[in-house]
């Protein structure tokens, strides 16, 4: 296991302007949680990915999440929901037990560990208990980087992950970098313009695969969708396959000179 590079995990970065270029995931975990470093100076990062249904983390990061993994380093994804309200003709409690089961397959193919944050699909809350709930779990994690839903999107549950991210992010001190990642591009996330991009030529089969571990929710009709988008960034990036993520500015790790 190596520390990550920008070279390492980012896709054509290297081709946006210098300012976008310098912020990394992990280049900032390192300098902001150096006791998380390994005596050798290897890092070894937490890496966090919520969001709002089991097939989300996956179509949003899932061959970022396995550029992660293959690379030594810790990833979780936070499903808010089970996907309740996901399988037509199935109560709650049924879709939830067979969404579940999907979510776990997903996250056995990339390696990562799941966590379910509790919440209902369809009926998400915004609330301050709901605040008080999630920002707990995300505590718990201490990532040095996040990954969630950006917040302008058509799906009140994507929006709703977002801002419970966003608002344990800066109750916490903004301690982690935090990144926003599309799903649906043009039907669900909308005004959305990457600051950066991450090369998943090499994991996209298995990204494939953990989308296509959510059999309830009929891959084969939606995964050329995310298969157009991330050919799409690819395209944009000088790669084959690319994920796209916008990085909040106020993100800490910001390599620039006189970054605060
Ligand atoms: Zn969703």
């Amino acid at each position: 296991m190596k520390p990550l590079s920008r070279r390492d995990l980012l896709g054509a970065t290297g081709r946006l302007t210098g300012s976008i270029a310098l912020g990394l995931p992990l280049a900032g975990a390192s300098a902001t949680n150096p006791e998380t470093a390994a005596p050798s100076g290897v890092h070894k990062a937490k890496i966090v990915v919520a969001g709002g249904h089991p097939d989300d983390p996956e179509s949003g990061c899932g061959g970022t999440i396995a550029r992660y993994t293959d690379l030594g380093h810790e990833v979780a994804i936070i499903y808010l929901t089970r996907g309740e309200a996901g399988i037509d003709g199935k109560s709650h409690a049924e879709a939830a037990a067979i969404r579940t089961a999907e979510a776990l397959k997903a996250c056995e193919i990339l390696k990562a560990r799941p966590i379910f944050a509790g919440q209902i699909d369809g009926s998400t809350e915004i609330t301050p208990a709901s605040y008080e709930a999630f920002g707990k779990i995300l505590d718990a994690e201490a990532p040095d980087v996040v990954y969630t839903h950006w917040p302008v999107d058509s799906h009140r549950d994507h929006r709703a992950t977002s801002l419970l991210v966003y608002d344990a992010w800066i109750r916490g001190g903004k301690r982690f970098a935090l990144y926003y990642f599309e799903v649906m591009t043009g039907h669900q996330t909308s005004h959305f313009w990457p600051t950066h991009y991450v090369d998943i030529t090499t994991t996209e089969a298995r990204k494939r695969a953990s989308y296509f571990a959510h059999s309830s929710q009929q891959p084969d009709k939606y995964y050329p969708y995310h298969d157009e988008m991330n050919r799409y960034r690819g395209m944009e990036s000088g790669r084959k396959y690319a994920e796209a993520y916008m990085r909040h500015l106020q993100s800490p790790g910001d390599s620039l000179p006189g970054a605060v």
